[in-house]
């Protein structure tokens, strides 16, 4: 049986809303409810918007057997009796979900004794890799909204995906040392010559100061060549160096100049420099790592100099407290296997993409499916072939069929919660609306109670 509307059409409104869809977790937005649908949002942004209208107007089955309707109780046996006989059970997804869905996750898979990852493995994991060899010259949004006067975005597009981060941020935000926002800073983006045409800082279409494009895959020179430059060395061949970066040496030195005698300094990077941009994971070199180790490398000699700062943009909702969640309960933080009865950190090897490629998992339970799109067509060959359980929200759409599948509550609309916003900064959930359906941690605990 499906969940039923509302049938109370009186308008309601509910203030100071966070909104799960980005890393960015703007918490200023005000949704407007005919019963339990969104019929109006104020301050969502072009991605905030429709997800909230659909999240709270789809109404799916809670649960489903080979996609077709299923008792809850049906539907959980079902799930319990795969996961207990697997051999090697995979966890995956959790970037979606909030700290109560993913911490039940990471019981579950502990429990079972499966391999458990996040959607970091195909997003920011490099990033966390590099992190993990350098360390991190780390601060928080607010510390860039209120301190930063020179603002630069390294292979990243926050126009598409973090809408209102350079409104709230990083550009156009006031704050304690930047009375005059936009005119008191300086904002440089920098990435692959091909998407130049794209780069803009937000929704409206605002510019940086400058642009610097340099050819796909030539990041790790780029940084190389500016760190000899903030270190006063010389650089071998000028020459050649400009023709390899498409840039002449001269831009690359005033770059360098900027970022010693700025006040306070961030770079912002994406998935340009991770070279695991979702859409062209065939394209990466695997050494997206290295680029970001430079990175981080550049932003440790600028201290010496200034503060300087260099912070991921995440892009899934919550993906930062999937790492954070995983942390705390594995010590790492995503790729993890349990399978020994102790965790094992392994990128690759215990990645949710590679692990289905190599068809070293019987049993696959999904919580959120929106990035398996973005799986390789081996690893999703692979997943169609053995049973999967799938924790979706009402309106997610996938191409997938699984053998189990629970429509669960939408933290931040219909339950609370806590994400973590990219900077790792903690923030509540406030729900607006009502539902039937259970949520992640509900029907994860109920299958921890089942094997
Ligand atoms: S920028 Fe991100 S967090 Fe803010 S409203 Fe848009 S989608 Fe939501």
């Amino acid at each position: 049986m499906g969940v039923a509307d509302t049938p109370d059409s009186t308008l309601t409104s509910e203030a100071d809303v966070t909104c799960p869809v980005c890393g960015c977790a703007c918490d200023d937005l005000t949704l407007t409810f005919a019963g339990d649908r969104v019929v109006d949002t104020q301050r969502a942004c072009g991605l905030a918007d429709p997800w909230f209208r659909e999240q709270s107007t789809a109404r799916p089955e809670v649960a489903e057997l080979a996609g077709q309707a299923a008792s809850l109780n049906d539907a959980l046996d079902r799930a319990a009796r795969i996961l207990a006989r697997a051999d090697a059970p995979l966890v995956y997804g959790l970037s979606r979900s909030s700290t109560p869905g993913q911490r039940a996750a990471v019981l579950l898979a502990d429990h079972l004794g499966a391999i458990v990852d996040t959607t970091a493995s195909i997003c920011h994991g490099p990033s966390i890799m590099a992190v993990q060899q350098i360390g991190e010259s780390t601060c928080t949004l607010g510390e860039i909204r209120n301190r930063a006067d020179l603002v630069i975005f390294w292979g990243c597009n926050p126009a598409v995906t973090h809408p209102r981060h350079a409104e709230r941020y990083s550009v156009f935000s006031t704050g304690l040392l930047i009375p005059r926002g936009r005119a008191d800073r300086t904002v440089i983006m920098i990435g692959d010559a091909r998407h130049v045409h794209d780069w803009r800082l937000d929704s409206d279409g605002s510019l940086p100061d400058q642009v610097i494009a340099i050819p796909p895959k030539r990041d790790f020179e780029a940084l190389t060549a500016l760190r000899a430059l903030i270190a006063g060395k010389p650089l071998a061949d000028e020459a050649r160096l400009s023709e390899t970066l498409g840039v002449s040496v001269q831009v690359l030195a005033d770059l360098a100049r900027q970022m010693k005698s700025c006040r306070c300094g961030v770079v912002f990077f994406g998935l340009g420099l991770t070279e695991t941009q979702l859409d062209t994971m065939t394209e990466s070199s695997g050494l997206g790592h290295l680029n970001v180790e430079n990175l981080l490398k550049l932003v440790r000699e600028l201290n010496g100099f200034t503060r300087f700062h260099a912070r991921r943009m995440r892009i899934q909702g919550d993906v930062t407290g999937a790492d954070s969640v995983m942390c705390w309960q594995t010590g790492y933080p995503f790729s993890v296997s349990l399978s020994q009865g102790y965790p094992r950190y392994n990128p690759g090897e215990f990645s949710a993409n590679e692990v289905l490629e190599r068809g070293e998992t019987d049993a696959c339970l999904l919580v959120g499916t929106e990035t398996i799109p973005f799986f390789s067509p081996a690893a999703r060959r692979h997943l169609e072939t053995i049973p999967s359980i799938v924790l979706d929200y009402p309106a997610t759409v996938s191409d997938l069929i699984p053998t189990v599948k629970f429509t669960t509550a939408v933290y931040g609309l219909h339950a609370p919660g806590t994400i973590y916003r990219m900077d790792e900064v903690p923030i509540g959930l406030r729900p607006g609306a009502n539902t039937n359906y259970p949520t992640d941690e509900t029907i994860l605990q109920e299958l921890l109670k089942r094997t």
